[in-house]
């Protein structure tokens, strides 16, 4: 059995919250709306990020429906990915030609973590099950170059912090292993704050079963598929599953098809994806995920990859991040 949850966003529903649910929850096990979105504002009325007033009722409403109608209610989160808390330089990841990334912080900050905390615990406050988690690793390998990267790094590598450069990493691979390991260990001490505050928000609502948090990995053949991964964005699958056990794999981000059956790329994802099998063994629950499905042919293509990759949830969204452009030149322009 095959699930699809969709991921909406308050204008994607042209009728009120009720009467969207109403007519579709027969159709329904799962449904999800942004509780933050890469802009950086919350859609419920938050006491730590800015809100976009115009929506909190149909969140409030939306949420309490799904309650009402035990339909598994899911909300999004964009972490590093937060568009108004960037705004301030000091928090910006940065290469290390201190070009500067307007809409993503440096992973490498407590006081976000604390941030992106007290987020889950108001967004863990509704009556929800789950959230996800997007934008929850580094750019890519050559980020981040900011201040307190550079100062925190360097010391490892007996080198001055003014001094380090990308190249100087490429150059000596231990020094470039132990770059992968500190900006690892970056991302996962982000992610264990936030599944502290998911539980500590299930102590205080005494939800039945815990609040899940599905972490956003990406997976695209321009970065290594799974293997690269680490190295690219910071984070590692073993420890997810240790953390949230819950990943979300967002296929081919920076590309816009997937392989077809039969391609010999097509075999280089289904192969790359066998680490879900181990995640699964060890009680974590992967599901694929992609942007912008539109047609009923692309969520066929979507499923049947399911099928042989043995995942059975599939997540979606219509459109593309708002900020897309601006992600994927990041993540995939000439360095
Ligand atoms: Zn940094």
């Amino acid at each position: 059995m095959q699930k699809m949850l969709i991921m909406f966003k308050p204008e994607d529903i042209e009728t009120s919250a009720k009467e969207f649910i109403s007519t579709y929850a027969s159709y329904m096990e799962d449904v999800g709306i942004v509780g933050k979105g890469p802009d950086g504002y919350a859609l419920y009325p938050s006491k730590t990020a800015p809100v976009r007033e115009e929506h909190t009722d149909f969140f409030a409403e939306w949420v309490q429906l799904n309650d009402a109608l035990s339909i598994h209610g899911v909300v999004g989160m964009d972490f590093y990915t937060d568009g108004w808390f960037a705004r301030d330089p000091k928090y910006q990841t940065m290469n290390d030609k201190a070009v500067k990334m307007e809409h993503q912080i440096c992973p490498n900050r407590e006081e976000f973590w604390q941030y992106g905390a007290e987020i889950v615990k108001e967004i863990g406050s509704y009556p929800i099950n789950e959230i996800l988690l997007f934008g929850t690793g580094f750019i890519r390998d050559h980020f981040c170059f900011c201040e307190r990267c550079r100062k925190e790094f360097a010391p490892l590598i007996n080198q001055e912090p003014g001094r380090l450069s990308y190249a100087l990493l490429q150059e000596n691979e231990e020094y470039h292993e132990k770059w992968h390991q500190f900006r690892s260990d970056k991302v996962h001490e982000g992610l264990q704050y936030l599944q502290d505050a998911a539980i500590k928000s299930d102590e205080i609502t005494g939800r039945e079963h815990p609040l899940k948090l599905s972490v956003e990995v990406l997976l695209d053949p321009e970065t290594g598929f799974a293997e690269g991964a680490r190295n690219e964005y910071g984070y590692d699958y073993a420890r997810i599953g240790e953390i949230t056990k819950n990943v979300l794999i967002n296929l081919y981000p920076w590309s816009p098809i997937l392989p077809s059956k039969g391609s010999s790329e097509y075999s280089e994802l289904v192969e790359s994806l066998y680490f879900v099998n181990e995640f699964t063994r060890r009680g974590g629950r992967a599901s694929l995920f992609r942007w912008g499905v539109t047609t009923i042919e692309q969520l066929q293509e979507l499923k049947a990859l399911g099928k042989d990759v043995g995942i059975n949830r599939i997540v979606s969204t219509f459109h593309y991040p708002s900020d897309y452009s601006r992600r994927r030149e990041s993540a995939i322009g000439n360095y």
